[in-house]
């Protein structure tokens, strides 16, 4: 079935004791064992929970995996997929990621004796000259945040597996909707479920989607052995976020287009950010492995930062994305303030960095709104 259909139906069908179309939310902690030693398909809700095992199964169906798993926020996917690893094993890690994840690696993950090498994963010779005799994982963001950079997967998975590396690609930005990396030989596919996948800024959650039993056998071990697993009601709000991922992915994406295309021409504007640019310099790879840009524009403000963001009324600053609310935040200051400046200079995430995340409004009222922004800056 088309992808649009699966968004709606996979992993889910009515109730068979009631017909309900919608999920039950199966808050239960515990589960009745059958007889003694005969628990049932299910015996408690940290390893499995029905509600929860609906959105894992849906997630892996959209990804084109063997098996999914949800978790309590895409920070505790991020956690659990690391966990993979083992002291003295090294990683090499795009340099602007989610400042969460560059924290989560670089300042605790470190003192467990993982090495990580941060690099642009823009060219096979940096990464082959970044492998290592420990190296053992590849991680990946594209488009990465907050620059939008784009990735090769086509690449990744050819460098993977010559040198038997496992590949993690945090596919958080596009959604499957717009990317589907397994098909280009990723093994393990990430997503702060908190964005495009639950839609609504209303919840925080993550998933892991594997493509071998072993990888699924690991991630499961690892999150029922570390508590990681999402909350039957929040695995319900985001299966119901679920039915209009294609829906929302169209509008985000053709808004994004018309926002990335007004910047690009603004005279106070000196760089803009969006994959979906044919001046962007991942665009042909980007047209060629995504089936859509995104919807999310960042941009370099020439004026005033401040002035601009005080400016504005619709876009809320505020932190985060993927939600049907446009927002608009200051990297340096907010997404990425987890990464230490060195760090975040060198992937070239400056003072001057605006991240949008474009929502679902009318694009004339977004237009109009950053037009008041950039007179006031
Ligand atoms: C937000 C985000 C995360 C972290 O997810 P949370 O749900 O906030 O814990 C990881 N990766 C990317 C790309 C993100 O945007």
């Amino acid at each position: 079935m088309n992808f649009d259909t699966r968004s709606i139906h996979a992993g889910r069908k009515p109730d068979p004791i009631t017909g309900a179309i919608s999920t039950s939310i199966c808050q239960t902690s515990t589960f009745a064992f059958e007889d003694y030693n005969q628990p049932g398909d299910y015996d408690y809700s940290r390893t499995g929970n029905p509600t929860r095992n609906a959105l894992e199964e849906a997630i892996a169906n959209l990804e084109g995996g063997n098996k999914g798993f949800a978790f309590s926020s895409g920070m505790a996917a991020v956690s659990t997929a690391i966990h993979l690893l083992k002291a003295g094993d090294h990683a090499i890690v795009g340099d602007d990621i989610y400042g969460g994840t560059h924290r989560l690696f670089n300042e605790i993950m470190t003192k467990y004796g993982i090495e990580f090498t941060f690099l642009r994963m823009d060219s096979r010779e940096k990464i082959e000259d970044a492998i290592q005799p420990n190296t053992k994982m590849l991680w990946i963001e594209t488009p990465s945040n907050p620059l939008l950079n784009i990735t090769d997967l086509e690449m990744i998975g050819n460098v993977a597996h010559e040198n038997k590396l496992l590949t993690v690609a945090d596919n958080t930005f596009p959604s499957p909707y717009f990317l589907r990396p397994i098909e280009y030989g990723m093994d393990l596919v990430l997503h702060s479920t908190t964005k495009y996948i639950n839609g609504h800024s209303d919840v925080i959650g993550g998933a892991i989607v594997t493509t071998t039993d072993e990888l699924a056998d690991d991630v499961h071990f690892l999150l029922n052995g570390m508590g990681s697993n999402a909350a039957p009601f929040d695995s319900w709000l985001i299966l119901r976020g679920l039915k209009t991922l294609p829906l929302r992915m169209k509008k985000h994406a053709e808004n994004a287009m018309i926002i990335a295309e007004f910047l690009y021409e603004h005279p106070k504007v000196s760089e803009v950010f969006y994959p979906g640019l044919p001046t962007h310099p991942g665009y042909e790879i980007a047209k060629k492995q995504m089936d859509g840009f995104g919807g999310v524009v960042s941009f370099k403000l020439k004026s005033d930062v401040a002035k601009f963001i005080r400016g504005l009324d619709l876009f809320c600053l505020a932190e985060s994305l993927g939600g049907a609310d446009s927002l608009v935040e200051h990297a340096a200051t907010m997404s990425h303030a987890s990464m230490n400046e060195s760090a975040r200079v060198k992937a070239g995430i400056t003072d001057d960095v605006i991240r949008l995340s474009i929502g679902l409004e009318d694009s004339s009222d977004l237009i109009e709104d950053l037009a008041h922004g950039l007179d006031a800056s």
